[in-house]
């Protein structure tokens, strides 16, 4: 859904928001200056709340953008006041050479925090060649520390590698490394005890994160962080097949590969709904959460 949803947002939000200059600010004078980047949505884990056991088949190749296409939106939005990017999934670690991308965000002028969200199964082959491409912090998914539940939530995922990856981030000085806690249908009282005493022995932020349903809307705030809040929302989304998107939960995505990025970041900004509502267009392994 993209140009016909754009005439219709026109009315909701008309003047400033669509400056050709300056800080990018929607029709309820939210500054978007955080980027969410997928790049990609393959993921290298069968988290039983995210995907099918047989996952999802992915999106070709070509509908995949290059990482020029993602530097080239990130530098528009940057000469827009963005200030901070996201590197999501599916999981990012799983694109080949993803240190390549980190290097080109990391040189952009007026970016001032580069952050990965990540499973953290490849982070402790990669993280000292991301700290070096200019990476500054990670967010490491956790619903469990318990081994066998670890396996069993994540379909076979081994918890010897999560960890690993942690203390690999930490020696490679990707600063804060934060825990993302996603509770579910699936977690118990005492998965998320034990990522609560994991992260207060080991002194790592956790965040807690209340399972959300894209298609019919139910979402909330998130705990110790600032997804959710949307009155005080600031965030743009860039999907692995190219949407910029307003709002997570919302079908609203320009494409930057038909309207260009400048185009596209200005039509996501006029079209940013109040609060989200649901999204049927994209999974979220899709998104990028
Ligand atoms: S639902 Fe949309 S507006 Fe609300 S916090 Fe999420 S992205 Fe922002």
């Amino acid at each position: 859904m993209t140009h016909s949803t754009f005439s219709s947002c026109r009315s909701a939000a008309v003047g400033a928001q669509l400056a050709e200059k300056g800080p990018l600010v929607d029709g309820y004078g939210r500054v978007l200056d955080y980027l969410r980047i997928s790049v990609t949505d393959r993921c290298n884990l069968r988290c039983r709340y995210c995907m099918t056991e047989e996952g999802v088949p992915p999106l070709p190749h070509e509908a995949i953008l290059s990482y020029e296409e993602i530097a080239q939106v990130a530098r528009a939005a940057a000469r827009r006041g963005v200030k901070k990017l996201r590197i999501t999934g599916g999981e990012p670690l799983v694109r080949r050479e993803i240190e390549t991308l980190v290097r080109m965000l990391a040189a952009i002028e007026g970016i001032i925090d580069l952050a990965m969200t990540t499973n953290g199964i490849l982070l402790e082959r990669l993280a000292s060649a991301l700290a070096a491409a200019g990476l500054r912090r990670v967010n490491v998914s956790v619903d469990t520390v318990d081994p066998r539940r670890f396996a069993e939530i994540t379909r076979g995922g081994d918890i010897r590698k999560l960890f690993a990856g942690i203390d690999a981030a930490r020696s490679a000085g990707l600063h804060p490394v934060k825990l993302n806690c996603v509770a579910t249908e699936y977690s118990t009282p005492s998965d998320l005890a034990g990522v609560k005493a994991y992260a207060a022995s080991e002194k790592l932020d956790v965040r807690f994160i209340r399972q959300m349903h894209l298609p019919s809307g139910a979402f909330s705030a998130v705990e110790g962080g600032g997804g959710g809040d949307c009155p005080r929302c600031n965030r743009l989304r860039l999907s692995s097949d190219g949407l910029l998107r307003p709002c997570l939960f919302s079908d609203l995505g320009f494409s930057v590969r038909e309207l260009g990025a400048e185009e596209a970041l200005r039509r996501a900004t006029a079209g940013k709904p109040r609060a989200g509502t649901r999204c049927t267009s994209h999974p979220m392994h899709r998104i990028g959460g």
